[in-house]
């Protein structure tokens, strides 16, 4: 599981070199995309992330630095013969927003479009994508805004040399043994699939925050997850319009990002006030160390 952060900034003037909103999550294959700003197809093209294998849109919330380079990519798509289906996942509204932009601009998609529009207040599993289970849950911004989790589903190899100490060789007979649990081998013995199996893999996790104040959601959320990606767009000298906003400061994630027990904590949506980041990341890393500043278009494991 890699991430690569498409847009690092709060909302705003287009900058030459800083854009809105976007992250793309690659699943081996797949790539999830999260929030979809002004911008997101171009950054794409420059981060050398293919279009045709995003099949799954997941949308924090309504506002335009998160949402408006969804019509352009649809229509792209659709401009590309695409046939597969895409899913979008979102808040509510999303639907007639996405349906009246067509409309007018006379845009029939060869595709179809899976718009699950979120409840207020969801919190729950959405959907299965290639071996990860994904949920989200709704966090504290002016309208409705959620947060993704990422999560790699458990699964265990088999230890070949543990196979070969019970005489197993044959593919066959370990196909077997993963299809129906047991088999049983030479001389009435019983050969489970526990007594072969690889020691678990730690499951990967990766925490995608849409725009949010510091909420008691957040740290539920990113429970011991590997990567956090969370929004600091002020540093906490600006702690009063963070709150009159609805966004948190660089000590907020920090905060979550500690009382969640996450590996490491990823900053993004900051404030164009700021032309570098580095005092917000000084401000996070005192409260929690494995902090790091999100670079766009930089691919980073989880
Ligand atoms: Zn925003
Ligand atoms: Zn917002």
């Amino acid at each position: 599981m890699k991430f690569c952060v498409l847009g690092t900034k709060a909302g705003g003037a287009p900058l030459v070199n800083k854009h809105t909103s976007a992250t793309a999550l690659m699943l081996g294959g797949e790539t999830i995309l999260f929030d979809c700003s002004e911008g997101t197809q171009i950054q794409l093209l420059r981060a050398k992330i293919s279009r045709t294998h995003i099949n799954h849109l997941f949308l924090s919330h309504l506002h335009g630095d998160h949402i408006l380079g969804v019509l352009p990519l649809l229509t792209t798509l659709g401009g590309d013969g695409r046939k597969t289906p895409l899913q979008i996942y979102a808040p509510k509204g999303l639907e007639e927003f996405l349906h009246l932009g067509l409309k007018i601009m006379d845009v029939k998609l060869g595709f179809e479009l899976r718009v699950h529009e979120l409840p207020s207040g969801f919190a729950g599993e959405l959907a299965t994508i290639k071996g990860h289970r994904v949920t989200a849950q709704m966090l504290e911004h002016r309208i409705d805004s959620f947060g993704f989790r990422v999560e790699e589903l458990p699964h265990r190899n088999i230890d070949i040399e543990k196979a070969r100490a019970f005489g197993i060789a044959g593919g066959a007979l370990l196909g077997r043994i993963k299809r129906e649990g047991s088999v049983e081998i030479a001389n009435g013995r019983t050969v489970s699939f526990a007594d072969i199996a690889a020691p678990p893999k730690e499951a990967r996790s990766f925490v995608y925050c849409g725009d949010t104040r510091k909420c008691r959601a957040t740290p539920t959320l990113a429970r011991h997850c590997s990567v956090l990606l969370h929004e600091a767009t002020f540093r906490t000298d600006m702690q009063d319009k963070a709150a009159e906003r609805f966004h948190s400061t660089a000590k907020d994630a920090a905060e979550v990002a500690l009382e969640a027990e996450v590996e490491r904590l990823f900053i993004t949506h900051l404030s164009v006030r700021y032309k570098s980041g580095l005092p917000l990341l000084r401000e996070a890393r005192t409260t929690f160390p494995q902090t790091f500043l999100a670079k766009e278009r930089v691919e980073v494991e989880v």
